[in-house]
C-alpha cells in the first residue's frame, strides 16, 4: 500500500509502498479517508523532536474499520467513520484510569504518526479502545482533523484555561489548531481577542463570530497590558511568549501549546509579583473527543479545512512551512 514515511536526516516524507498492516488481536484496521497535515510534521521533519526510527507520518486520522483483531466482539458498522485518538493510550496506567489518558505513560506507548505509523497511508491499525465513532453529518476530511486541530484547543481552553462565560481570553496564532481555538472559546462565551501576523487569517477569525481580531505587530498599540483572563499561544516563541506574558492579568493564566521554539523567555519578577500561572497542553482526551464531535455536530464549531491528494503531501508541508495553508489541510486517499 501507499504510504509516505519519515526518514530521520531526509527533510521530505518518502513516498513508498509498504505491506499492509495486519491488526493485531486488540485491533482494528482503518482504510483511511483523511488525514490532517499538523505544523507538528514540520516540527519533526525540521529533526526537532529526534526521532531516529523510519516511520508513516500522520497524526490526524479518520477511516472506515475493514477488518479487526481476534480479542474484538464490538461490530463496526460498514460505511461508518471512526476518528482515532491520537495520543493512543494505554488505558491500563494510572492516568488512563484518571481521566487524563492524554499523559498516558504506559510501557512502550507512542502516538500515533508520531513515533508510530500514523495515517499518511491507505491502512491503519490502531487499538479498537483509541477509535471513536464519528456522528453522521461530518465529513472525513473535517473528522481526521478535529482529533487534533480541534482537540487539542479544546482540552488546552476549557480544562487547562478553564475558559467560561465572560473570560477575556486572547488567542495568539490563527493557523490549524488557533482558528478552531477562537471557535472554541467563543462557544464557552468567552470574550475573544484574535491575533496573527497574517491579516487572511484575521479576515477569517472575524467571520467566527463576535470578536476582536488585530495583527499581532499592533497589539502593543491597541491593547493595554494585563487585559486578559487567559492568554493562548498557539505559536510558541519568544516574541509571543513575551506578549503572552504582558497580555495576562495578575491572576490570570498563560496556556502554551505551540512548540515553535524549544524555550521560550520567562520573565520572572512580573511572572511572580502577578502571580501568574503558566500551563503547558498536550494534545485531549477521549472523553473530550466525544465532546468535540458533540460540538461539531450541533454546529458550534466549524473546522476549516481545504483538501488535496495524498500523494501530494510533501507539496502540502512546503505550504504549510511557508504560511500558504488559510487554516487545515486534510489528505484524501484518492489514489
Ligand atoms: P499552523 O502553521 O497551522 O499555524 C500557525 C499560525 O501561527 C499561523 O497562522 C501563523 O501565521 C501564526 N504565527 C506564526 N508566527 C506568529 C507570530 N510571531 N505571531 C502571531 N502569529 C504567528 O500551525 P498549527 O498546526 O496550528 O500548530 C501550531 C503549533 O502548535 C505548532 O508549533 C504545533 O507543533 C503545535 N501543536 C501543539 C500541540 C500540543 O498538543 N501542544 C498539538 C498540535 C500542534
Ligand atoms: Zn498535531
Ligand atoms: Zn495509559
Amino acid at each position: 500500500m501507499f504510504a509516505a514515511r519519515y526518514v530521520p536526516g531526509q527533510k521530505k516524507l518518502s513516498l513508498t509502498d509498504i505491506p499492509k498492516p495486519k491488526p493485531g488481536p486488540r485491533d482494528v484496521l482503518l482504510k483511511i479517508r483523511a488525514a490532517g497535515i499538523c505544523h507538528s510534521d514540520l516540527h519533526v521533519l525540521a529533526g526537532e523532536v529526534g526521532y531516529t526510527h523510519t516511520f508513516t507520518m500522520g497524526h490526524e486520522a479518520c477511516g472506515e474499520v475493514v477488518e479487526k483483531g481476534s480479542d474484538i466482539s464490538t461490530e463496526f458498522k460498514a460505511g461508518t467513520l471512526y476518528a482515532v485518538h491520537g495520543p493512543n493510550p494505554c488505558g491500563d496506567c494510572t492516568y488512563c484510569r484518571t481521566g487524563f489518558d492524554n499523559l498516558c505513560n504506559g510501557p512502550g506507548r507512542t502516538f500515533v504518526g508520531l513515533g508510530q505509523d500514523g495515517a499518511y497511508a491507505e491502512y491503519l491499525a490502531v487499538p479498537a479502545r483509541n477509535i471513536v465513532e464519528v456522528p453522521k453529518g461530518i465529513t472525513p476530511e473535517v473528522a481526521a482533523v478535529a482529533t487534533d486541530a480541534v482537540l487539542t484547543p479544546y482540552h488546552a481552553i476549557k480544562a487547562l484555561g478553564e475558559v467560561q462565560t465572560n473570560s477575556k481570553v486572547l488567542i495568539i496564532g490563527l493557523g490549524g489548531l488557533g482558528m478552531n481555538g477562537v471557535q472554541v472559546a467563543l462557544a464557552l462565551g468567552a470574550k475573544v481577542t484574535a491575533c496573527d501576523l497574517r491579516d487572511a487569517s484575521l479576515e477569517m477569525a472575524r467571520s467566527m463570530g463576535k470578536l476582536d481580531a488585530i495583527n499581532s505587530k499592533d497589539l502593543d498599540k491597541q491593547v493595554k497590558p494585563g487585559s486578559f483572563d487567559v492568554v493562548v499561544d498557539f505559536v510558541g516563541r519568544d516574541s509571543t511568549f513575551t506578549q503572552a506574558q504582558t497580555f495576562v492579568r495578575p491572576g490570570g493564566t498563560i496556556v502554551l501549546v505551540g512548540l515553535g521554539s524549544q524555550q521560550v523567555p520567562v520573565i520572572s519578577t512580573p511572572l511572580i509579583s502577578y502571580q501568574v500561572r503558566v500551563q503547558g497542553a498536550f494534545w485531549g482526551t477521549h472523553q473530550e473527543m466525544h465532546e468535540i464531535f458533540q460540538l461539531i455536530s450541533e454546529g458550534k464549531i466549524k473546522p476549516q479545512v481545504e483538501t488535496a491528494p495524498m500523494k501530494d503531501v510533501n507539496h502540502w508541508l512546503e505550504e504549510l512551512e511557508a504560511g500558504h495553508i488559510k487554516s487545515r489541510m486534510a489528505l484524501l486517499p484518492n489514489f
